[in-house]
């Protein structure tokens, strides 16, 4: 039984989709005006374990990721400068020619990350029709206005407004209207934006030139691709109380009724115990971490350690003992692998069992990683324990049984073991223990290469 922590209704609940074995899910993207930083990448390797747990129980995904290619303004509210056409400016290039730029490098990130993604990728800019049609359907119920500067959506309009975060609509706080005092309320939001005549990306549409607002984007996309009833609509921490909270109110205004059932968000990750900043320098990316010496599958192991729902904290030594661990774990999987004993049918149920109750536990991988460890360290090496890591990777994606195979015909038993030995000693930067063993290889008649990801064995 799968149980997932539902923002919405603030409790772990039992999933069940909405359609026997099929889940309808939603991901906000990226939008591709710069470089996905690897707090976004945390985003997308939560979105990762859930996809893969959900697989793992046997479901069949539709799921929905969009890229925003359309510059929405530099605040969430609707002020400030467009994204995108800040960064052609920057970079003496046209919005079209950004968005590729930056949606290239995000897959390839996506990709090295080993992420499972959605089956259905889409651009903002293609969904422009259905974004107007989503409108007039909002404006034939009565609940837009136009002023001078856009289409707006009417709050009050919608008594639920604000149920995601517990935003009261009666209690504004500090929110501004911002530079745009007509608005009838400070959470009333942009659903279509007019914009001056050399603004670069701009439609056409009923109420004038313009660009859609941001978050109409998602809706229209969801609805488009997944109807008016769904599943799971996941995004970072950051998007619940605007974002969201906007796109539940363009989306149950329509339908008359609840579209998405389960809202999932994760949390931040800090760096130095703050948010990343330019001013800071400490704003990093996937490629930044690999010119220091490390491999995206470290960040992804330093993730998985830690739940998805609470904060992490990035820093350097941090990833250093995850990239050790990584290394230690692979270097017990290889051990396993090429391990000839037998293990009980009651060990192996157990420990089956209590790698699945971790991940169906609102995706706890921390535990299912401590399950995992458990196995590898106590049990005889053996080609049962590997071929079950093979299985417990699908919900990790962590690419555990991807090594260069030793050929063993030709390498005895003792040796591989004399190697693995060394590995985990250089892992843990023994040096004195770790040379003694070379040495003994090499006394065994056998010459041990370092390579990126482990060792390779030659005889002499
Ligand atoms: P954006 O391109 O700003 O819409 O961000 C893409 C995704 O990354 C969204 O789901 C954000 O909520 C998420 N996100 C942004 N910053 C962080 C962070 N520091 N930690 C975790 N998730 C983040
Ligand atoms: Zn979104």
């Amino acid at each position: 039984m799968l149980k997932l922590f539902n923002s919405l209704t603030q409790r772990k609940e039992t999933f069940k989709p909405i359609e026997d074995g099929l889940v309808k899910m939603y991901t906000c993207g990226p939008t591709v005006y710069y470089y996905q930083h690897i707090g976004n990448m945390r985003a997308y390797i939560f979105m990762d374990s859930l996809r893969r747990t959900l697989k793992y129980n046997g479901y069949k995904i539709k799921g929905v990721m969009n890229v925003t290619d359309v510059g929405h303004l530099t605040s969430d509210e609707d002020s400030g400068e467009d994204k995108m056409e800040l960064a052609a400016k920057r970079e003496n290039k046209n919005p079209y020619e950004i968005a590729k730029f930056y949606a290239d490098i995000f897959f390839k990130d996506l990709e090295l990350l080993n992420i499972d993604i959605p089956e259905n990728i889409t651009y903002a800019t293609k969904f422009i029709p259905q974004m107007i049609d989503f409108i007039k359907g909002l404006e034939q119920k009565g609940y837009t206005y136009q002023i001078s500067d856009g289409v707006y959506f009417y709050v009050q309009k919608f008594p639920s407004y604000g149920q995601l975060s517990q935003k009261d609509l009666s209690k504004t706080g500090n929110a501004r209207i911002e530079e745009n005092l007509d608005k009838h309320h400070p959470f009333d939001f942009a659903l279509w934006k007019f914009v001056s005549p050399n603004h670069i990306m701009k439609w056409d549409s009923p109420w004038g030139v313009g660009c859609p607002g941001w978050h109409i984007e998602c809706s229209a996309m969801g609805r488009d691709l997944l109807g008016d009833r769904f599943d799971i609509h996941t995004g970072g921490i950051d998007h619940k109380t605007v974002h969201h909270e906007d796109e539940i109110a363009q989306n149950d205004a329509l339908a008359g009724h609840r579209v998405v059932n389960t809202w999932i968000h994760n949390e931040f990750l800090l760096v130095d115990g703050g948010k990343m900043s330019k001013s800071l320098g400490n704003v990093y990316t996937l490629n930044d971490l690999k010119n220091k010496g490390f491999e995206p599958m470290d960040f992804k192991y330093f993730c998985l350690n830690t739940h998805y729902s609470k904060k992490i904290n990035f820093t350097f030594e941090g990833l250093k003992s995850s990239s050790a661990g990584l290394k230690n774990l692979k270097t017990l999987v290889i051990e396993h692998f090429n391990g000839k004993e037998k293990i009980s049918d009651e060990n192996l149920a157990k420990y089956k069992e209590d790698f699945l109750n971790a991940i169906n536990d609102d995706l706890n991988m921390p535990l299912a990683l401590g399950v995992l460890w458990t196995m590898l360290k106590t049990e005889k090496r053996s080609k049962q324990v590997f071929d079950l890591v093979g299985e417990f990777d699908r919900a990790l994606g962590l690419n555990l049984t991807v090594f260069e195979e030793q050929k063993e015909e030709d390498i005895p038993n003792e040796i591989i073991q004399l190697a693995n030995k060394r590995q985990v000693a250089r892992n843990n930067k023994l040096w004195a223990e770790s040379d003694k063993l070379r040495d003994e290889i090499n006394s065994l008649g056998y010459k041990i290469l370092d390579k990126k990801d482990g060792y390779e064995l030659i005889k002499q």
